[in-house]
């Protein structure tokens, strides 16, 4: 029986926010004004709405000033193209977030590549992910979740060069850049999709598995390979009538089965999740210094 490592991305985010709340005060001490980020939110979706207001007070919390322009669900490409201008030319602002999903009649790509490359704190523009793809270049900035799984990969201590890893999803905005980040890293990545064949039987296979598919307790317990990382990015409500609230959080693999196989394992709630907004406000603070110093 393996004894199972709980890795809390709150406590690892918190001592990287201390750090960058650190940081700000060099930032404004040198330059006299603070990090800024500006954030596109358009549509009434409220979960979008949400997390813009928690990356904000995350952002004010370690003094980073944040600006959000807010657009309605009808509001049309040039409006948004609109808003992502004129944080492109704000010189007060140094980092642009762009909050998906776009209203539909917005196309998301056409945007995306209209944010400042300089700014592009999400790492989302085209050819931030095209340079994350390629082999011995970097990108100016790393999507915040996938590089909020790398650090928690980090912490655990687990070797990734030579590893067999197995990524579970493969969305733009995990599973992918996740599979390039371990591939850069020296990993043996697989990835694996819904249309992946025998997936107990690939999973088997992980020194370390990053699931990101967004179903309750996927994974089971006996799909593990005894001593393996896993990462879980899945956010899954599930009513509970046992809870206060009625529902709780869930990830993707089945916390309790893992216990006892696997080296180590993310919380949900409380891993991936509070390392993303970490991992964007580290970005925005980067972006400051680089725009400053003129790199
Ligand atoms: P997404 O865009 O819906 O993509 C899901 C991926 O999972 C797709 O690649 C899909 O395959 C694959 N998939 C779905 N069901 C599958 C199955 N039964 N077997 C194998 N593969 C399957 O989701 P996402 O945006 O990447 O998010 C994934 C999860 O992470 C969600 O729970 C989300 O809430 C969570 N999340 C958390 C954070 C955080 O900060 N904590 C950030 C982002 C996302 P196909 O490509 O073949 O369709």
């Amino acid at each position: 029986m393996v004894e199972t490592i709980v890795l809390d991305g709150t406590r690892v985010a918190d001592r990287i926010r201390e750090d960058l709340a650190g940081q700000v005060v060099q930032f404004k001490e040198k330059y006299g004004y603070a990090p800024a980020l500006g954030a596109v939110l358009a549509g009434d979706d409220p979960a979008s709405a949400q997390y813009v207001r928690m990356k904000q007070r995350a952002c004010e919390r370690i003094g980073i000033t944040s600006k959000t322009i807010t657009l309605t669900r009808e509001s049309t490409q040039e409006d948004v193209d609109a808003a992502i201008s004129s944080f492109n030319d704000d010189p007060a602002i140094h980092g642009i977030l762009v909050q998906l999903p776009l209203p539909p009649q917005v196309n998301e790509e056409r945007a995306l590549r209209l944010v400042s490359l300089d700014k592009d704190v999400d790492g989302f523009h085209p050819l931030n992910i095209g340079t994350l793809a390629m082999k011995g270049r970097e990108p100016s900035f790393v999507p915040a979740t996938p590089a909020g799984v790398m650090v928690l990969l980090e912490e655990s201590g687990v070797d990734i060069a030579g590893a067999n890893a197995v990524v579970l999803g493969r969305s733009n905005i995990v599973g992918l850049p996740v599979a390039m980040l371990l591939q850069k890293a020296n990993a043996t990545v697989t990835i694996v999709h819904s249309r992946s064949k025998d997936i107990p039987g690939l999973i088997r296979q992980a020194d370390i598995l990053v699931a990101a598919i967004g179903r309750p307790n996927y994974v089971q317990g006996d799909w593990l390979k005894p001593g393996v990382v896993v990462i879980d990015v899945g956010t899954n409500k599930i009513d509970d009538p046992n809870h206060s609230k009625g529902y709780r959080f869930v990830g993707d693999v089945d916390f309790d089965a893992a216990q006892g196989i696997a080296g180590a394992i993310s919380k949900v709630p409380g891993g991936v999740g509070p390392m993303t907004i970490t991992m964007l406000l580290q970005n925005t603070v980067k972006a400051a210094w680089k725009l400053a110093e003129g790199r």
